[in-house]
């Protein structure tokens, strides 16, 4: 579904993402790990289309898209800050894109109730986003994410600020959210735990390269390197 031919990124004369090679398969849930600086957003905001890409090519379902403006890609991004409206409640944040493409109310209303029965949040639509818990407001992210329908949803750090009982269960969650949707997914953390757990394809980042990439048995069974051994082999 995405191939990624030889990426690169320049901020200044500093190259961080050096000639990455990197495909995702339709369906697949595929986690990119890495310690904190390895390039990580870089490459997830790249596929996004809210950073250029200096070389190489990326493609989308045979389209080659590196000029694509991001609304037109058909992607949607999670956040590590959630960034919500405060002032909006969780329905209005939820349906806030339909109501900028001027989708009518009651069908934006209908749209709304769909997302918000497969994120349980159901109960929480009339609520603003300051009287929730760190896991529904994550879901509400979430849900301002798929209520476009994406065919690809990227997250960056999602759970990051979430305290680790709810991290063990937003990771079944998003799961569970993947089988559900049947969409692709792209999923970055610096955690080994979350990447093994998680993943049907782990691709391990390491100062702007892939220093392997395969499903998470053969990563940790038969590293190709001294990294992933290491980085893989010891989890927090
Ligand atoms: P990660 O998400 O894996 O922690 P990033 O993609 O955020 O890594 O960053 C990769 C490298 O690029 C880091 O060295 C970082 O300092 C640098 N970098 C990221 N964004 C910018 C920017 N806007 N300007 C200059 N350097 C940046
Ligand atoms: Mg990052």
């Amino acid at each position: 579904m995405i191939h990624l031919n030889n990426v690169r990124k320049f901020y200044g004369a500093l190259e961080v993402i050096k000639g990455v090679d990197v495909t995702v398969d339709d369906g697949e849930f595929a986690v990119f790990v890495g310690p904190s600086g390895c390039g990580k957003s870089t490459l997830l905001r790249m596929i996004a289309g809210l950073e250029g890409i200096d070389s190489g090519d990326l493609v989308l379902n045979g389209k080659r898209i590196n000029d694509v403006p991001p609304d037109k890609r058909g992607i949607a991004m999670v956040f590590q800050s959630y960034a919500l409206y405060p002032h909006m409640t969780v329905a209005e944040n939820i349906g806030f894109s339909l109501s900028l493409k001027k989708v009518a109310p009651k069908e934006i209303r209908r749209q709304v109730e769909e997302v918000a029965e497969i994120l349980q949040l159901r109960e929480l639509l009339d609520r603003r986003p300051g009287a929730l818990s760190g896991g529904q407001r994550q879901r509400v992210a979430i849900g301002r994410a798929i209520i476009k329908k994406p065919s690809l949803i990227l997250f960056d750090e999602p759970l990051s600020n979430l305290d680790s009982a709810l991290r063990v269960q937003m990771r079944a969650e998003l799961q569970r959210l993947h089988r559900e949707l049947s969409a692709t997914v792209v999923y970055v953390t610096h955690d080994q735990v979350e990447a093994m757990t998680m993943a049907d394809k782990i691709v391990v980042l390491n100062q702007g390269t892939v220093a392997q990439a395969g499903p998470p048995m053969e990563l940790y069974h038969r590293p190709n390197n001294e990294f992933v051994a290491t980085f893989i082999g010891s989890p927090k």
